[in-house]
C-alpha cells in the first residue's frame, strides 16, 4: 500500500552503522582527513584569525611547550612586561628571562631556547627579523627553523602555517591522539610526515583543521574516557569501533556464561 502523499522512492536508504545523517562511506586516508576537517567545520564553525608576527609566534610556541594556553600567555605577558621588546630579551641574562617566564614551567630550558633562537636569527640576518623566510621554498624555510635550538616540527610548523601562511601542518598532542584514534597515524613516533603527506597543500584548511582538532581533543576526545557518543567523527573512528566491539564481546561472553541478563 502506498500512503497518500508519500512516494516510497523518496525515502532515504538506511545504511547499517550510520550515525545521524552521516553514513560511513568508503574512504582512503586522504579523503578521510578532509572529511574530518569538513565535519569539524560543520560542527564548530570555521575559525577565523589573522596571521601572527613570526618572532612573537616562535617565542609563544616555545613557551607553550608542556603547559596550557593560559600559562603560556601569562608567561609571554610577564616576559614582555619585564623586557618591553624581544631585542631586550635577546641580550638579557638567562636567569632574568627564566624568572620572567616561570609560570609556564621548564623556565631554564625555555629561557635558553628563546635566547639562543633570537641570537641565531640576529647572527644570520644581522637583526631580529624572520621575513626572509618568505623568500625561501616552504621546506627550506622549515629546515632553517628546525635548526634553531628548542624548535621541533610542531613549533616550526606553527610558525610556517600561522605566520607565513605556508601549507605545513603542525601536530600537538591532541592532534596526534585524535588522528591516531581515527586510524591515520600510529600512536607513537612523529606524526608530521604522514599528516603532511595526506593533507592537500591548503594552508587555510590546515589552520582550521589544526585549531578544531585541538578543540575536539580538549572537549571530547580526552586521553582517558573519550566521550565518543558526542563526537562528530564517530562513524569513521577506528578506536571507537574497536572499543565498541570489545564491549560487545564482554557482554556476549558474560551472557553466554549466564552472568548477565539482557
Ligand atoms: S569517536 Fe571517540 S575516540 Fe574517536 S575521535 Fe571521537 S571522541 Fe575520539
Amino acid at each position: 500500500m502506498v500512503l497518500q502523499g508519500i512516494d516510497p522512492s523518496d525515502e532515504t536508504p538506511v545504511v547499517p552503522g550510520a550515525i545521524g545523517p552521516y553514513a560511513p562511506i568508503e574512504m582512503n586516508d586522504k579523503t578521510k582527513i578532509t572529511w574530518i576537517a569538513d565535519r569539524l567545520i560543520e560542527t564548530y564553525g570555521a575559525p577565523t584569525g589573522r596571521l601572527h608576527d613570526p618572532i612573537e609566534n616562535l617565542v609563544l610556541t616555545i613557551l607553550s611547550q608542556n603547559t596550557n594556553d593560559t600559562n603560556r600567555d601569562r608567561a609571554f605577558k610577564s616576559l614582555m612586561k619585564r623586557f618591553k621588546t624581544l631585542e631586550d630579551v635577546r641580550v638579557a641574562s638567562l636567569g632574568d628571562i627564566a624568572s620572567a617566564i616561570q609560570i609556564g614551567g621548564l623556565q631554564q630550558q625555555k629561557a635558553r631556547s628563546i635566547r639562543e633562537a633570537l641570537n641565531r636569527i640576529v647572527k644570520t640576518r644581522g637583526y631580529l627579523d624572520l621575513e626572509f623566510l618568505n623568500d625561501l621554498a616552504p621546506h627550506d624555510a622549515l629546515r632553517w627553523l628546525l635548526e634553531l635550538p628548542g624548535v621541533g616540527p610542531k613549533t616550526a610548523g606553527i610558525v610556517m602555517l600561522f605566520s607565513f601562511d605556508r601549507p605545513i601542518f603542525p601536530a600537538d598532542t591532541h592532534i596526534r591522539r585524535v588522528m591516531s584514534r581515527m586510524g591515520l597515524v600510529p600512536e607513537r613516533g612523529d606524526p608530521h610526515p604522514q599528516l603532511n603527506q595526506l593533507l592537500p597543500a591548503d594552508s587555510l584548511l590546515m589552520r582550521r583543521l589544526h585549531l578544531l582538532t585541538i578543540r575536539l581533543g580538549r572537549e571530547i576526545c580526552h586521553p582517558r574516557k573519550p566521550e565518543c557518543v558526542k563526537c562528530p567523527l564517530r562513524c569513521e573512528c577506528v578506536w571507537t569501533r574497536s572499543h565498541d566491539s570489545e564491549h560487545e564481546d564482554v557482554v556476549t561472553s558474560l551472557s553466554d556464561k549466564g552472568g548477565i541478563h539482557l
